[in-house]
């Protein structure tokens, strides 16, 4: 039935039982009686309505917590849709609320940074991410204007000119950030940052090494270009002068050879795609090679020594071979004629540990942090002088990173160095 008949039939029910019952006292009891009767039963009518109301009322004034009352007549359906109207709220907060929680959810785990903002820029929410790209705090910061938070002068300007068309990128906080303003609504503004402060450290890296690299070949082309030049324009050069000149031509060919294997090495190295494919490395058979190509770099110049006290290990032995030989050169390149080097393979409380020790030039501390940076060297023409690349210790970072070992570096000036690679009991070989 529709809710029209259901609130007008018992009424209308209501008010002809008044009727009836004043007609049946008028017709018993006379004229006046008739008029009691209707009066009596009208105001008993208005008392029940007026009854309801003032229950409607104490509802309406704690809707959520007080129970709705029972009704009579048309009011069992007034109250039975407010009922269920107030069941509908209720179920559409609830899901309203979890919405919103999922909503929040969610921007705390994006990656970048968002911000709401009404129209002149108030801020209204913003995400833990923005807080830390725009060092906002949502607690103080809700209903402050967004520009007087953000005081850079590129996004001052991005705001008065309002070319929201391109994203704008900022330095901020240390951070570089990609900064966007999107309208939406007609009254909110959205900002969304994107921290791109690493991929400008690799872009920067990337272009210092390809710099470097070039000036590095570059040398060594421009002698052996030079001796060519020589060649053809004085065709009648002396025996003595010609081999000399080949003599340096072969050198400073071996010099980009070497220079091209280890930046093919490093690349390899720093490459995802090529895990380290772990074998059983005999380590005495390793430290062996390690030991004759040392000597054979040395000729003789240094008092060399191996202590080999430790266990086989799995893990790259290619690697292992070049990390372990870097360190190895570098004792004998650094290290004057008549100094000591001690290698050493030893297990330790921590795990298995290489150690190249040796009493030559040393390194200051101030370069400490910086050897393993490609191509840094602490003096350049003696690194040249040495036959150095630059990158012997880049590799041997990378190679420790893969097999999760710790490069560790003590040196005094004039007195000597001692590269240590501590590697994790994990790799002892069972
Ligand atoms: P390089 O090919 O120039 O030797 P590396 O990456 O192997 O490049 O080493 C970086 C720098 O660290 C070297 O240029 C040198 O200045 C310093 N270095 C490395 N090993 C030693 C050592 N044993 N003694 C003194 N200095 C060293």
């Amino acid at each position: 039935m529709s809710p029209r008949i259901l609130f007008w039939v018992p009424a209308l029910l209501r008010l002809a039982l008044v009727f009836v019952v004043a007609l049946v006292a008028g017709f018993f009891g006379g004229k006046v009686w008739g008029i009691v009767a209707l009066s009596f039963s009208l105001l008993l009518l208005v008392g029940v309505q007026l009854y309801y109301l003032y229950l409607l009322s104490v509802w309406l004034d704690k809707p959520d917590s007080s129970r709705l009352p029972d009704g009579w007549g048309a009011w069992t359906e007034i109250f039975s849709r407010l009922y269920r109207l107030r069941r509908d709220d209720e179920k559409n907060q609830s899901e309203l609320h979890e919405w919103l929680t999922r909503f929040r959810q969610a921007m705390t785990l994006l990656p970048d940074g968002v911000v709401i903002m009404d129209d002149v820029l108030f801020l209204e929410w913003c995400n833990p991410v923005a807080e830390q790209h725009l060092g906002l705090n949502m607690d103080s910061d809700k209903g402050m204007r967004v520009t007087n938070l953000i005081r850079s002068p590129e996004f001052m300007d991005y705001v008065i000119l309002a070319r929201y068309d391109k994203p704008l990128t900022i330095t901020h906080r240390d951070r570089k950030l990609i900064v966007h303003i999107i309208k939406f609504e007609n009254r909110r503004q959205i900002l969304v940052t994107h921290d791109v402060t690493e991929n400008e450290r690799i872009d920067r890296m990337r272009r210092d090494f390809i710099a470097n690299a070039s000036h590095e070949l570059r040398t060594p082309l421009t002698v052996i270009n030079g001796f060519l030049e020589i060649a053809s324009m004085q065709p009648d050069l002396d025996k003595a002068t010609r081999t000399a000149h080949l003599k340096l031509m072969t050198e400073q060919g071996y010099r980009m050879q070497g220079l091209v294997e280890d930046m093919l090495t490093l690349t390899r190295l720093e490459s995802v795609d090529f895990p380290v494919r772990p074998e059983h490395i005999n380590m005495s058979f390793l430290l062996g090679q390690i030991l004759s190509e040392t000597e054979a770099l040395s000729v003789g110049e240094h008092q060399l020594s191996l202590v080999n006290d430790g266990p086989d290990v799995m893990g790259s032995s290619d690697e292992l071979r070049s990390a372990f030989g870097n360190l190895a050169s570098n004792a004998v390149r650094y290290t004057p004629s008549g100094g000591k080097i001690e290698i050493s393979w030893r297990d330790t409380e921590n795990g298995p540990r290489f150690c190249v020790k040796d009493n030559g030039i040393g390194i200051g501390s101030e370069h400490l942090q910086r050897l393993t940076e490609r191509f840094y060297r602490v003096d350049k023409s003696r690194s040249r002088e040495t036959k150095g690349t630059g990158l012997g210790l880049a590799i041997v970072k990378h190679v420790a990173l893969r097999h999760k070992a710790q490069l560790l570096i003590e040196s005094t000036p004039g007195e000597g160095s001692q590269f240590s690679l501590q590697f994790s009991p994990a790799l002892i070989a069972k």
